[in-house]
């Protein structure tokens, strides 16, 4: 296809997908990737303009004039379709995550094992799912919204392209498609994987692009009927403020500072790896990651041993060594990002455990940093404040439950909590109070039919399951004399 490898092994792209097909790029501008390993550069992107948005918006709207007006059963045999086109390429997704961006690689065939069951989750969740309902002489319906913007970012591509392709799908919309252009060479992997599916032409199309460009075409442009955003709480509003002159439906999916409390009967020889995997999912770029543990300030000493002991499992690493728990962040400016928190953290007071400033031995190519470890941390200090998105865990001290939960919810965001603890009704209750769009007891735990989203800063509405469809929906109820 439209990816060479010339003689010095880089790859260029050239082509967006538009109307079912590669289309050579309008746009002009050229952008290096870059490998985080080695900081190599190891492919050429030509990026879209506000031309090629366009014409990807004209195809959704064609084919939307068709697609939306689908059966559940056309729904489902397409949904079938992309779950298997992706589902027979999990290796080739989870290698070009790793190289791309960085991912560990145990990790990353766990997240293309979940993009690929995404589509068979909305299936489950679009027969669930009643589209008509009637009573007396009054009928509802719900209606695909119209054509969607699916604007993503770097730390899980693939993922949250199929989340979200999923969803709208299966609510009768079709798309366009912004991913993050750091992803260049994974959404490309994931489109030829997508191609093999044959859906009808103009259902998805995908633009290579910046934000500021492309992404400001897809918001403000009328032919778009909804946005569904996951990245930056700066982003998120600005897209808000923008989709109100098109009137648009908006899901915002944005970042976190996801409080992890350890109630006082928690057996820590469990909970503190459980911990410590929570905060350095990803290698600490995940927006559910778990980066405020709350210790009763009883059980410190304990506590901080534990961390000490634990930490050993999680080594920073080439991240397609499967032994790999945390890898390099994905751009040298995420890497300086982490670091100028360290810092901050240092400066303010916080006492360093584990980790620090600087690279890992051995491994100052790439843009690796230590899993860091603060205690002695003050909830309004800027690292248990603001979204790091690096492998950097602050310990917080607390008297007793309702001070745990206190500060536990003392945040600008909500997307995600974890609480542990060995009396299950009373972690119940904790978890009952916390200001959250999900809280998991005991464990890093997903369900895809749940709801998936945030309160306060961390968005606008939610995803997955019947949730999820529901946000491309809209009632139309006609009543009859
Ligand atoms: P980002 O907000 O910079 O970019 C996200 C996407 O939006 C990219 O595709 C980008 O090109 C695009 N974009 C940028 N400016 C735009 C504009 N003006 N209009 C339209 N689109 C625009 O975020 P990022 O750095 O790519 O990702 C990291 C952030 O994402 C973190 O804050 C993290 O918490 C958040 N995140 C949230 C979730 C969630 O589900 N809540 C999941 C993963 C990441």
């Amino acid at each position: 296809m439209n990816v060479v490898t010339n003689k010095d092994a880089i790859k260029t792209i050239t082509t967006h997908y538009i109307d079912g097909a590669f289309v050579e790029s309008h746009g002009r501008e050229v952008m290096d990737i870059i490998r985080p390993t080695d900081s190599q550069v190891i492919a050429c992107v030509t990026l879209a303009d506000e031309e090629d948005t366009r014409r990807a918006i004209a195809a959704a709207k064609r084919a939307f004039a068709t697609y939306g007006r689908s059966t559940k059963e056309e729904r489902s045999r397409i949904l079938r379709r992309l779950h298997e086109a992706v589902a027979a390429h999990i290796d080739d997704l989870t290698d070009t995550m790793v190289e791309e961006y960085g991912g560990p690689a145990v990790f990353s065939r766990s997240m293309m094992e979940a993009a690929a069951n995404a589509f068979l989750s909305a299936d489950k969740a679009l027969q669930g799912l009643l589209l008509t309902r009637s009573w007396g002489k009054t009928t509802v319906t719900l209606e695909p919204v119209g054509v969607a913007g699916l604007i993503t970012p770097w730390n899980a591509n693939s993922f949250f392209l199929c989340a979200k392709l999923a969803s709208a799908v299966a609510a009768g919309c079709t798309a366009v498609i912004k991913p993050s252009e750091l992803s260049s060479l994974q959404t490309r992997a994931w489109l030829e994987c997508l191609d093999e599916a044959e859906l009808p032409k103009g259902l998805y199309n995908v633009i290579i692009g910046r934000g500021d460009v492309v992404g400001t075409e897809i918001v403000r442009n009328p032919d778009v009927a909804k946005i569904s955003f996951t990245g930056s709480v700066t982003v998120g509003k600005s897209i808000m403020r923008d989709c109100a002159a098109t009137m648009k439906r908006v899901t915002l999916e944005l970042g976190g500072k996801s409080p992890n409390i350890l109630l006082d009967d928690a057996d820590l020889d469990k909970a503190i790896p459980t911990t410590l995997a929570i905060a350095f999912m990803n290698s600490g770029q995940a927006c559910v990651a778990g980066t405020r543990l709350l210790a009763p300030k009883s059980r410190l000493d304990a506590v901080k041993r534990a961390i000490k002991e634990a930490i050993r499992a999680f080594p920073v690493s080439d991240p397609a060594d499967p032994k790999t728990a945390v890898g390099p962040m994905v751009t040298h400016k995420q890497f300086e990002r982490v670091q100028s928190y360290i810092r901050n953290g240092i400066e303010e007071g916080a006492e360093v455990l584990v980790g620090g400033e600087g690279h890992p031995e051995g491994l100052e190519a790439g843009y690796f940093v230590k899993p860091t470890v603060f205690v002695n941390v003050k909830n309004d200090m800027t690292i248990a404040r603001e979204e790091i998105f690096g492998p950097v865990l602050c310990v917080i001290t607390y008297e007793n439950d309702e001070d745990a939960i206190r500060i536990a919810n003392d945040t600008n965001f909500g997307l995600h909590a974890y609480v542990n603890g060995a009396d299950v009704r009373r972690a119940r209750h904790v978890a009952s109070q916390l200001l959250a769009g999900r809280v998991a007891i005991n464990g890093m735990l997903d369900d895809q039919q749940a709801p998936f989203g945030g309160f306060k800063n961390s968005g606008v509405g939610r995803e997955f399951g019947t949730y999820g469809i529901e946000a491309f929906l809209e009632p139309r109820a006609i009543l009859e004399a």
